[in-house]
């Protein structure tokens, strides 16, 4: 009898505590969904291994949309390497807020920059994220920073199909979708099959790939020589049925810049890669606004 009492007081405990996390995730839900009434668009950058140059594309993507007037929010939620802060020149700044609103740091008027590096004393420090503490820091990014209104929300994922997209995408109920990056040579391109097999199981749409370090044109002699190959992106892009978006060929100038933290398109405007990226944000320009 008494042993019954116990189960029975085990599993009153269990259903309240179940019950208070069904009851916090259903209003930070709505909290979200709240903050996020303000953003039209809301992307996620994702790549299938590091080192393509996925967070360059997401700074450069971000600018190129504020360039033709779009109001933009970065948000990097990339908790074991956050390299925002670097690439925007925006290392160091403190964070300011209140009780339930994080103010983003603004690189421009029309550039808004969120990271988790921002909140690290040091970068350097190695950090233990376990799940669920990276999905209670996204929940938090998406539901506490005070953007305003937005045209869109940019997210710079973490390489791979881990926790952080995952969160994203169960957190974001209207997400407009993925851009998918990838460097044209084989083995990357094997990853990113993954990446759009992720996307497709849970349902994210499929924005497009961008084929990055996609050939190189000398400055010199305008000789162009395919360091990584060329095309390996738009092939697959086009096995898998999921739309290209374009390829940004490689530039010394792009290292340069993002190592000084200057914005690449503005600094070398003419050259052939920010060409790459304004072509690249049209059709991200033309996306309709979910209702
Ligand atoms: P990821 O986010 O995929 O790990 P990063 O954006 O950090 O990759 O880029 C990795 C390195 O490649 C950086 O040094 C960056 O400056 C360089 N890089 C990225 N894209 C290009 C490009 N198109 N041309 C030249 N260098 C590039």
């Amino acid at each position: 009898m008494i042993e019954e009492n116990q189960m029975q007081e085990q599993d009153h405990e269990e259903i309240e505590q179940r019950r208070k996390q069904l009851g916090k995730a259903f209003t930070d839900r709505h909290a979200i969904a709240r903050r996020m009434a303000n953003v039209k668009h809301k992307l996620i950058v994702l790549s299938g291994k590091g080192g393509v140059g996925k967070s360059t594309v997401a700074v450069n993507l971000a600018a190129s949309l504020s360039h033709a007037g779009k109001k933009v929010g970065l948000m990097d939620i990339d908790v074991h390497g956050p390299s925002i802060p670097k690439l925007t020149g925006l290392e160091n700044q403190p964070l300011t807020g209140t009780e339930g609103a994080i103010n983003p740091i603004y690189k421009s008027n029309n550039l808004l920059v969120m990271s988790v590096g921002f909140m690290m004393q040091n970068p350097d420090d190695p950090v233990i994220w376990r799940g669920p503490l990276k999905f209670s820091l996204i929940r938090q990014f998406l539901r506490d920073v005070e953007w305003g209104p937005l045209d869109y929300l940019i997210i710079d994922s973490p390489p791979g199909t881990g926790d952080e997209p995952l969160s994203v995408v169960q957190l974001l109920s209207d997400i407009d979708g993925a851009i998918v990056v990838t460097t044209p040579q084989e083995l990357a391109i094997d990853d990113v099959r993954k990446s759009i097999s992720f996307c497709r199981k849970v349902n994210l749409p499929i924005l497009g790939v961008i084929e990055n370090m996609s050939g190189f044109v000398c400055p010199h002699c305008g000789k162009s020589t395919e360091i990584f190959k060329t095309g390996g992106g738009e092939k697959m892009a086009m096995e898998m049925g999921v739309p290209f978006l374009g390829r940004i060929p490689i530039d010394p100038n792009v290292v340069q810049a993002s190592d000084m933290g200057i914005s690449y398109i503005e600094h070398y405007a003419k050259s052939e890669a920010a060409l790459a990226f304004r072509k690249v944000i049209e059709p991200i320009m033309r996306l309709r606004e979910r209702k």
